[in-house]
């Protein structure tokens, strides 16, 4: 372990959505950084300016909120090394690149694109390394004033010691990479632009990260970045090497890697469908590690005073919809009811939902909200559970009226609207004994008797608990419906 407090970042670069898996990686940062009471940086990797959008930046920071995270130092908040959006610290990776080439740790390559892919068949074809083959590594002075005067464009590329690199994975332990599988590579572009592979461990070493907890997928560039700060501790730049921990592949459908364009990657969706920020989290925290043998659903705090990178398993990990959303459904029975309350409604004002905005009544959905909190899985469905009391009349669904009115569902809704008439409205109790002796009147169970009052009621075959939905629905409302559908059912 690395001595001295905790620093951990997260780094996105903002090019469209975010998606699972950067949200896995952030939370894994947040929750370290929490757990040490260490310090998180918030930087944005935003140097590719074909690919980098303003909209995706304003959706990080607005993801990363909803999500429930913050930061210690970044945008917003500022902090020591600021500023925290690598297109704003040009001139500090020019100044950098100067110093490496000075140093001879990187050098100036003219190879033309069209060179180095004949030599890289070349070397394919007789079964050698097909890495870049170092040819610019030599050139005398002369030789790079003559590609000089003849206008070759020139990369800078990074010179990778000739020794075999060797870490430790917080993840998947010790990793030895030897020097003939990575050759020397790119930092700055031929138009003076740095690239990923030079910014980011530089803005690593200066901003004194301790741990890089990042996904599998960048496994490949550590032992490169590895021998770029070794030349900056040489230059003064950097004070050390940090910790290195590759998170698991997230595997989606069909086991195949979860892409970030699978719609089941994209953060929004799960945002849309009224997953709580607190089971997304702990949902996504298990993809790749474990509360405990017998245990899947935590609290964030819980999972905070918890996590530790050394639990993180290095197997790939497999997105299980069906379980987030299980998780989902536990959270959402967690919240105090006025919590639920309170979350529900953006999804009962949109103006999407099937009745007039007017026609929502508060007092009426506090009461039913106690039913709906144990029934939903996202909050998205509570529309649909609830939209009979704000309706003018119950939905229409003919599916559900034809499963529902068979038999004689005329005489048995008349002899329930006559016994609802006279029952006590105080009471669910009291109403369901209603529809139970209605039913037994026709040799009717229960199950069979409230099918048709509840589709007279709500148009829908199931839904809430039916008694509290009557009684909150009210004496007349109920039987002005019943009425309908008796007038319905006579027109048939
Ligand atoms: N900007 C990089 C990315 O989003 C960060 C990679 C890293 O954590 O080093 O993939
Ligand atoms: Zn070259």
């Amino acid at each position: 372990m690395a001595n001295g407090p905790v620093r951990v970042r997260f780094c996105p670069s903002p090019t469209g959505n975010p998606h699972v898996g950067l949200v896995r990686t952030a939370l894994f940062n947040w929750a370290y950084a929490r757990h040490t009471g260490g310090t998180l940086v918030f930087r944005i990797e935003d140097t590719d300016a074909a690919r980098d959008s303003e909209e995706s930046y304003r959706q990080l920071l607005d993801s990363f909120h909803w999500l429930g995270f913050d930061w210690d130092e970044g945008p917003e908040v500022g902090g020591p090394h600021a500023p925290y959006r690598q297109s704003q610290r040009m001139d500090i990776y020019k100044d950098i690149a100067a110093k490496l080439l000075d140093g001879g740790h990187a050098y100036r390559c003219y190879c033309t694109t069209e060179e180095l892919d004949a030599r890289r068949e070349a070397a394919r074809a007789a079964g050698k390394p097909s890495g870049y083959d170092g040819q610019c590594r030599v050139l005398t002075a002369e030789q790079a004033a003559a590609y000089e005067a003849e206008g070759r464009p020139a990369i800078v590329r990074f010179r990778m010691p000739d020794e075999a690199i060797t870490f430790t994975d917080l993840v998947r332990g010790e990793v030895t990479v030897t020097p003939e599988n990575v050759s020397d590579y790119g930092i700055i572009r031929a138009n003076g632009a740095p690239l990923y592979t030079l910014v980011n461990p530089i803005d690593d070493a200066l901003m004194e990260i301790t741990h890089v907890l990042r996904g599998e997928d960048l496994l490949s560039s550590t032992p490169r970045q590895i021998a770029l700060y070794r030349a900056l501790i040489e230059l003064g730049v950097a004070k050390r090497v940090p910790e290195f921990g590759h998170l698991p592949y997230v595997m989606g459908e069909g086991n195949k890697k979860l892409s970030k364009r699978d719609p089941q990657a994209s953060l929004n969706l799960y945002r849309e469908r009224g997953f709580l920020p607190e089971g997304l989290l702990n949902y996504l925290s298990l993809l790749g590690w474990s509360f405990s043998a017998d245990r899947d659903l935590f609290t964030v705090a819980e999972l905070i005073e918890k996590f530790d990178i050394a639990d993180v398993n290095a197997n790939p990990a497999r997105f299980d919809l069906k379980k987030a959303e299980a998780i989902n459904a536990d959270h959402i029975r967690m919240l105090d009811v006025k919590a639920f309350t309170e979350a529900c409604e953006p999804w009962l004002r949109a103006p999407h939902a099937n009745w007039d905005p007017e026609d929502f009544d508060r007092a009426a959905w506090e009461a039913i909200a106690p039913h709906a909190q144990t029934r939903l899985t996202v909050l998205s469905d509570i529309t649909a559970n609830v939209d009979f009391l704000f309706r003018k009349e119950p939905v229409e669904d003919e599916a559900s009226w034809a499963k529902a009115m068979k038999g004689d569902p005329a005489a048995l809704l008349t002899t329930a609207r006559a016994k609802l008439e006279a029952a006590d409205w105080s009471s669910a109790e009291s109403l369901k004994e209603a529809v139970l002796a209605a039913g037994e009147e026709h040799g009717l169970k229960l199950g069979k008797a409230q099918a048709p009052v509840r589709v007279a009621v709500t148009g829908r075959t199931v839904g809430l608990p039916l008694f509290e939905s009557l009684e909150v629905l009210g004496r007349e409302r109920t039987l002005a419906r019943i009425d309908a559908a008796l007038a319905k059912l006579a027109a048939a």
